[in-house]
C-alpha cells in the first residue's frame, strides 16, 4: 500500500477584511506544491515544518518573521514553536529580537537542550552561541503588514503555521509569529506555548491562530488531541470542539489539523484564514474566506 502524507499551512486568522489576498494564496500554493513533493520523496513530517514555516517567515506576507507587528515601543519580539510527534519532543522560544528565523532557534532548543523553551535574552544568547542568522538591519529586515490595520477597531494580529504527516506516519506541527501589534514589551501568546498554540502526538498535529490569549486560556492545540483520545472524536470533531470552547470564552481564529490516517480540519471561527492542504487522499485546496 502506498504510504499516506499530508500537509497543512496557514498565513493567520487575522484581519482581511477587503484585502486583496491573491499573494497569500499564491504563495501559500507554491508552498503547498514544494512541502508536498519533499513529503512524497520520504522527508520527515519535523523536517518539512521547519522549511515551510522558514519560508512562510521569509515570506513578509504574513504577521510572523519578516512580515512582523512591532510591539508598542517600536520593537519587533518573536515567538515561535515547533513539536515532533513521533518522540514528543518540543521546542520554543519566545520574546525574541534580532533573528531571522523563530523557528529555527525553536528546533535548536529543541534538539541542542534540555529545555521547552527559552525566552527574551536567554533565547538571544543560545541563538547567537549557535550561530543562527541575526538581522543585519531591522529597518530594512521587517516590512510589518498590520500598519494598515492599526486604525481599524480589531485586534490586528497574525501568524504562520504548519502541521504535516509523513510517510513513516509521523506528525509534527509548528507556529510562527510577531504576536499582536502594539502588544506589550515582554507580552507573550499562545504560538509558543506548546498545548495552547501547537501540538503533535502519535494522534495529531495542530498549529493555531487567533487572540492568543483566548487560545491560552482553553489549551486549544492540546484539547484537540484530548478529545479525540477520550472521547474518540474526529479530527474534524475536536477541532471544531475545541475552537467552540474558546470562542465561548470571547475569541476568535482558526486552527489547522491533521490526523494519523491524513484527515485534514481547517475551521476557523474568524472573518477568514489564509490556509492551503493537501489532503491525504490527495485532495489539494487553497483559500482564505469560506
Ligand atoms: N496567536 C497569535 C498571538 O496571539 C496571533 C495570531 O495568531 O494571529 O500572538
Amino acid at each position: 500500500m502506498k504510504p499516506i502524507i499530508a500537509l497543512a499551512l496557514h498565513g493567520g486568522a487575522g484581519p482581511i477584511r477587503n484585502s486583496d489576498t491573491t499573494r497569500e494564496e499564491q504563495h501559500l500554493g507554491e508552498l503547498l506544491t514544494v512541502g508536498e513533493a519533499a513529503l512524497l520523496a520520504g522527508a520527515s513530517a519535523l523536517d518539512v515544518v521547519e522549511q515551510m514555516v522558514q519560508a512562510l517567515e521569509e515570506a513578509g506576507l504574513y504577521v510572523a518573521g519578516r512580515g512582523s507587528s512591532p510591539n508598542c515601543q517600536g520593537e519587533f519580539e518573536l515567538d515561535a514553536s515547533i513539536m515532533d510527534g513521533a518522540k514528543r519532543s518540543a521546542g520554543a522560544v519566545c520574546a525574541l529580537h534580532g533573528f531571522v528565523s523563530p523557528i529555527t532557534v525553536a528546533r535548536a532548543v529543541m534538539e541542542r537542550t534540555p529545555h521547552v523553551m527559552l525566552a527574551g535574552a536567554g533565547a538571544m544568547l543560545f541563538a547567537a552561541e549557535q550561530g543562527m542568522q541575526t538581522i543585519t538591519d531591522p529597518a530594512t529586515h521587517f516590512t510589518p503588514i498590520s500598519r494598515a490595520s492599526a486604525n481599524t477597531n480589531e485586534l490586528a494580529h497574525g501568524t504562520v503555521g504548519c502541521v504535516a504527516l509523513d510517510a513513516q506516519g509521523h506528525l509534527a506541527a509548528g507556529t510562527s509569529t510577531g504576536g499582536v501589534l502594539n502588544k506589550l514589551p515582554g507580552r507573550v501568546g499562545d504560538t509558543p506555548l506548546i498545548g495552547a498554540g501547537t501540538w503533535a502526538d502519535e494522534r495529531v498535529a495542530v498549529s493555531c491562530t487567533g487572540q492568543g490569549e483566548y487560545f491560552i486560556r482553553a489549551a486549544v492545540a492540546a484539547d484537540v488531541s484530548a478529545r479525540m483520545a477520550y472521547g474518540g472524536a474526529s479530527v474534524d470533531a475536536a477541532s471544531a470542539g475545541a475552537l467552540a470552547d474558546m470562542q465561548r470564552q470571547g475569541g476568535d481564529g482558526g486552527l489547522i489539523a491533521i490526523d494519523r490516517q491524513g484527515h485534514v480540519s481547517m475551521p476557523y471561527i474568524s472573518h477568514g484564514m489564509r490556509r492551503a492542504a493537501r489532503h491525504g487522499d490527495g485532495r489539494k485546496e487553497v483559500g482564505v474566506f469560506r
